[in-house]
């Protein structure tokens, strides 16, 4: 379903381009009209300049429409989502792009559940705003604002939900890069409330980033890492902008992508959980598979996007939830990406392992990865997509987003970009000489059959 504003994980844009106060409002306005009809939503914003200033936008546009609205001040994503949950509010919004450069803004919508809203929603959003079918200042009495500070209570739900005793027992340190944003006003706390020693770095906010950016990139996370060397720290852990994301670095300094995060919650849980299902996107590795094989779980694979993931986690009741980003999704707390309850859960392995993360690491299955891009007009990609699921022989093939096709070690997967005309290629295999062969090989394939279709 094919949407002029809303991409992956809501709407962003340059601030002063798409977005501007005029383009503000009247979204926010489509917003509010579209998702409620009277209620209460609650707000928060990211440590982004332009955050303020597009928050006030934002709340005005639902205040003239009838709309309660409770404001979270500058606090993670997840918070959000957390809140509208916990005060049994009827949406949420944030003002934030994520891991964004700081030119950046947008908005992230939530539904009542405290989940992003889903694509139907976001269409009908869109069509709102084209069709302009809202009506500012169709209350009659005014609504309030008010403000309020959850940290304390989201805190203690994730606090709750892990071993404290355990953890404060193992003495543990913990690095925390917090990227100049929101992820520093909570995590190094709720760390410090398990009786982790926190040493932190980027942790004071600063709308332009200045650390090491707002993506957390493990080959931006150097000095995280090198700190956690320093201060002999048993873990280290960056977040993006809005900390709905976690990246982990060993005792020894090292950064890994969030690929081996996500197996190794995955093998806790398969251990310590009867709940033995792990959703995962179709881009992730192979190793989850192998991890669930060998524990007596399973996976369930969805598109790629933590929308899918989310929505994916409550219809099946599933526990855990993880994206090769460092978005990991724990039931428990709430079936979103929390880049917070990450960092908690990561304290309560390393507390009940002998072992060191480095090690724990170590021991998971190892894959290689590679990508590339090749380009195909838009109109062909169902042709090529339907071919080479047609002509090519492989142990399974999953079409769930793009094409996928899994051979007994190694796996190709081909999915059209949905913004450029072009397909990315993504290889996995056992060995870095056999990735190198795999990616020749698919680029080959999916050059044969756009040839086909082209004449
Ligand atoms: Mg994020």
């Amino acid at each position: 379903m094919k949407r002029k504003y809303f991409g992956t994980n809501g709407i962003r844009g340059v601030v002063g381009k798409l977005i501007t106060p005029d383009f503000v409002s009247r979204i926010s306005s489509a917003i509010a009209s579209y998702m409620l009809d009277k209620g209460t939503m609650v707000i928060g914003s990211d440590s982004r300049l332009s955050s303020p200033s597009l928050k006030e936008i934002v709340i005005s546009s639902f205040l003239a429409q009838g709309i309660e609205v409770i404001d979270l001040g500058i606090v993670p994503t997840p918070l959000v989502q957390f809140a509208v949950s916990y005060l049994q509010a009827d949406m949420g919004l944030v003002v934030t792009a994520s891991h964004n450069p700081p030119e950046f803004n947008g908005l992230k919508v939530i539904d009542s559940d405290g989940i992003e809203i889903d694509i139907v929603k976001q269409k009908g959003i869109e069509e709102t705003f084209e069709a302009e079918t809202y009506q500012d200042g169709k209350t009659e009495t005014n609504k309030n604002i008010t403000k309020m500070n959850l940290i304390p209570e989201y805190i203690n739900q994730i606090v709750g939900l892990v071993d404290v005793d355990l953890i404060q027992k193992k003495k543990l340190t913990a690095v925390v890069d917090g990227g100049n944003a929101v992820g520093s006003l909570v995590t190094p706390y709720v760390l410090r409330n398990l009786g982790i020693r926190v040493v932190s770095v980027n942790c004071q906010l600063d709308g332009k980033f200045p650390g090491r950016g707002v993506e957390p990139d493990p080959r931006k996370l150097r000095v995280m890492g090198y700190a956690a060397n320093q201060v002999k720290a048993d873990f280290s852990v960056g977040h993006d902008g809005d900390a709905d994301r976690a990246i982990f670095g060993d005792e020894k300094g090292k950064i890994y992508f969030g690929d081996k995060s996500i197996a190794l919650f995955e093998s806790w849980i398969l251990q310590n959980s009867d709940n033995k299902q792990f959703v995962t996107p179709v881009s992730s590795s192979l190793a989850v598979v192998d991890i669930a094989e060998n524990l007596g779980g399973s996976v369930t694979w969805t598109p790629v996007g933590c929308i899918y993931v989310s929505r994916k986690m409550i219809a099946n009741n599933c526990i855990l939830g993880g994206e090769e980003n460092g978005g990991l999704f724990y039931a428990p707390h709430q079936s979103v990406r929390d880049g917070m309850m990450a960092a908690a859960l990561m304290g309560n392995i390393l507390a009940e392992s002998q072992s060191t993360l480095s090690d724990l690491i170590s021991e998971l299955p190892q894959y290689y990865q590679a990508k590339e891009k090749i380009k195909c007009s838009n109109n062909l990609k169902e042709l090529v997509m339907e071919d080479i699921k047609t002509n090519v022989q492989a142990d399974e093939i999953i079409s769930i987003d793009g094409v996928k096709l899994i051979f007994s070690d190694s796996w190709i997967l081909i999915r059209p970009s949905g913004t450029e005309p072009i397909f990315r290629i993504f290889v996995e295999a056992k060995s870095k000489e056999k990735v190198e062969i795999l990616l020749q090989d698919s680029l080959k394939l999916v050059a044969e059959a756009i040839q086909k279709y082209q004449q």
